[in-house]
This record gives C-alpha cells, structure tokens and sequence, in this order.
C-alpha cells in the first residue's frame, strides 16, 4: 500500500545539493494466495526494486506491505527472519546466484537444515523429493553448478527457494537469461509447482509474451510509477494506459483478439533522477494533453480491479 523506495543521490560532483531517485514512487496493489501478478515495464522502470522493498530485502522509504495481513515492516528481527522461509527470491542470473564451492545439494539443502525444515532423519529424503519436482536428478546433489546448463541452474535456484516451504516467491525476471527453448520449460515448472503447493508468485518481466503466459493479473510500471493494473484480460485485451497500449503494441500476443497498430514510443525512457513534471510519460505519449505536464494523474478504478494513472480517464 502506497509502496515507496528513493534513493538518495548527488546531483552533480560540483554541488552539495543532494537528490533522490523515486525508484518505487507510490505504487499500491494486491496478490491473491495461489495467483500470479505479472509486473512489466522497460529496464529502470523500478520493478526489480518494488520487488525487493516488497520482500524487504531492502528497506522502504514509506507505505506499508501487507503479508497474510501484517506488514512486515512491523516485525523485528526475529520475526522477520521466521517469516523469511514464507518469501523467497529467484533471479534472473542463476549462476551468479549459486555459490560455485558448494555441491548443488548443500545450495538447495542450506536452509532447510538452517530453518529445520525437517526432522533430521527425513533430510535426504526431502532433498531428493525437492529436487525431484523440480526436475532434477538427486544422484546429482554431488556435482558442482559449473557442471549444469543454464536451465538446469535455474531449476537449482527454484528448488533452493522451494525447500524452505515458502508461501510466496518473487520471480524476477527468472527466464530472461535462457534460451526461448529452455524458457517454456522454466514458465511450466514455475505454473506446475504453483498449482501443486498453492504458491503465490510476483513475477518481473520486460517481456509480455511470458507474462502473459503465466499471470492472473498484471501491472505495468513507467518510472517508478504503476500506471495500470487489472486483470490478464483487462490488461491485454482493453488497455486503457498509452504506455500499455504502445507496449502490447509491440509485440504479437497470439491469443489477442485486439489488432492494434504498432505505437512507437517516441525518445528514450527520460532519467528515473529527473523524471518529467505532471504524468512522468508525457514527454513520450501520443495522446498528451496540456494538464499532462503539470499534473500527476490520480489512479483511477475503470472497473472492477482494473485500475490506471491517466488523465484520460479523469473528469
Ligand atoms: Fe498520456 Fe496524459 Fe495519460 Fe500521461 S496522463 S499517459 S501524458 S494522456
Ligand atoms: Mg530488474
């Protein structure tokens, strides 16, 4: 709720004045147990931070962030560190994420022994069922991450972050690194796991061809701001944001029935540390309007669940 993270940072090295990227500036929306939110947008946009903030593993500048109804900016350390088996992350970089020195069964079994996940005498046993659903052979718990494919590593990450029993994972951007033809298998492993333990998912994307595939509802980011949010459908099928409207433009979605004509985004995504005055997208929009450049948009809810940050949609 109201979700924010800055930034400090100098202005200029002549200067002492300082600044702040708003790298998360306000950002508000909720995951319902068992479903999926897509969260896209263009490089810089803030997702991977708003991802972060959300599982505090940095802190928030304000806002609260609710977990099962607690925020977990309330908890001291020692709650904090029970909830952390609830919460886990999965990176893009599966192999700078994966210690090269220890053998792929101590990766995935640390915590587990750490958080006493299982009884001592069940250890082997769990570790080979976790690695097992997640496609991984268990007679190779011996062998190093060097001696696996990149897919394969991404499988090591996601049965690291399983082993801890966790309720919700933070995916970000967990396919971007692999081949097209190992991402299919990732995106089914990540949906498979999902339905069997009711696991919740963020999952951070540029690419809206996969966060189609595996989101219920999805939210698009521009300069820290989430300019819209609603349902998959809402969101594919009746963007209601510029921003939405050139993104999906872009790229074929096959199960579409909207045919649009490619929006060409004008210029470059503008500094996150001198964002544009008013709607942080005019200076790229196709349909912006004068009150565009002095007045930040309210959010505004165009039906049930599908919200967007759009003069257009204000009276
Ligand atoms: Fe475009 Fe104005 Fe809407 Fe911003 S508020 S997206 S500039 S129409
Ligand atoms: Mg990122």
């Amino acid at each position: 709720n109201n979700l924010k993270k800055y930034f400090p940072i100098k202005t200029s090295v002549f200067s002492k004045q300082k600044g702040e990227v708003k790298a998360v500036d306000d950002i508000s929306f909720k995951i319902k147990r068992g479903t999926t939110m897509g969260l896209v947008g263009e490089s810089g946009c803030g997702k991977s931070t708003a991802g972060r903030t959300i599982l505090r593993l940095i802190e928030k500048t304000a806002g609260e962030v609710l977990f099962n109804g607690k925020d977990i900016y309330s908890l001291n350390k020692a709650e904090l560190r029970q909830l952390r088996t609830k919460m886990q992350i999965i990176f893009q970089d599966p192999y700078s994420s994966l210690s090269p020195r220890l053998p792929i069964g101590e990766i995935i079994g640390e915590a587990v022994k750490e958080h006493n996940i299982v009884p001592k005498n069940e250890y082997e046993d769990y570790l080979d069922e976790i690695m097992a659903a997640c496609g991984l052979q268990p007679y190779h718990k011996d062998r190093y991450p060097h001696e696996f494919s990149g897919g394969q590593r991404q499988r090591i990450c996601i049965a690291r972050a399983l082993a801890v029993n966790p309720e919700f994972i933070v995916c970000d951007e967990p396919v971007s690194a692999l081949d097209v033809s190992i991402q299919a298998q990732i995106i089914n492993l990540l949906s498979d796991l999902q339905k069997q333990r009711n696991l919740t998912y963020l999952f951070i994307s540029h690419d809206l061809s996969v966060v189609e595939h595996i989101s219920d509802t999805v939210g698009v980011m521009y300069l820290g701001s989430l300019v819209e949010y609603g349902n998959k459908e809402d969101i594919f099928k009746n963007p209601a944001h510029p921003y939405t409207q050139a993104l999906l433009s872009a790229v074929p979605i096959p199960d579409t029935d909207v045919k649009m004509n490619r929006i060409i985004l004008e210029g470059s995504i503008p500094s996150p540390a001198n964002p544009p005055s008013g709607c942080k997208f005019h200076t790229r929009c196709n349909k912006c309007m004068e009150i565009c450049k002095t007045e930040v948009p309210q959010v505004k809810e165009l039906e049930d669940g599908h919200f967007v940050q759009c003069h257009l949609y204000n009276d």
